[in-house]
């Protein structure tokens, strides 16, 4: 039986706290949902800290690899997951006055997500991969086993994938 981890965020924070661990695709149900089949294993690193103003954050990484269904000719992919993120913490009322925000356009430097006493942190981590997995994964032409014409489509990705990763890297 795989033990899953939960962490008391703030403390984590606070204490300046790691975990780190791996974890086999398979038992990311939601995840499973986006991939071609279960291979695949992921190794994660959540550290704890405080950010320059003093505000608790998670820094989460994860690598490791999973299988994608090609769109083009519905065959697996390998996707290699290279995942840095800092997540501030916060409580519900300032979650909430930055869901009224975002038209404001007051950019937020990072993600928050909701300080949690008991944070699941594998769901996390199945979040954050998800957020990240492009909608409609193609290999690359070369590679592709398709053998129809005529579909030079450029890959679309994800538009809230980017818009994260565009946050995330301001
Ligand atoms: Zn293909």
């Amino acid at each position: 039986m795989f033990a899953r981890p939960f962490i008391d965020s703030l403390d984590f924070a606070g204490n300046g706290r790691q975990i780190s661990g791996e974890v086999p695709v398979a038992e990311l149900p939601r995840l499973l949902d986006a991939l071609e089949n279960p291979q695949g294993i992921l190794s994660y690193t959540v550290r704890g800290g405080l950010d320059s103003r003093g505000d608790p954050l998670l820094d989460v990484s994860i690598t490791g690899q999973c299988q994608l269904r090609c769109q083009r000719c519905l065959n697996a992919m390998d996707y290699p997951v290279h995942l840095d993120v800092r997540l501030m913490l916060c409580d519900q009322a300032s979650l909430d006055a930055l869901d009224e925000n975002v038209t404001g356009g007051e950019e937020e430097a990072f993600d928050s997500i909701l300080a949690d006493a008991h944070l699941d942190v594998l769901d996390l981590l199945e979040e954050e991969i998800l957020l990240s997995l492009p909608i409609a994964p193609r290999h690359e032409l070369g590679a592709c086993q398709a053998t129809g014409s005529g579909d030079t489509h450029e890959e679309e990705k994800n538009p809230f994938a980017i818009l994260a990763k565009l946050k995330r890297n301001a």
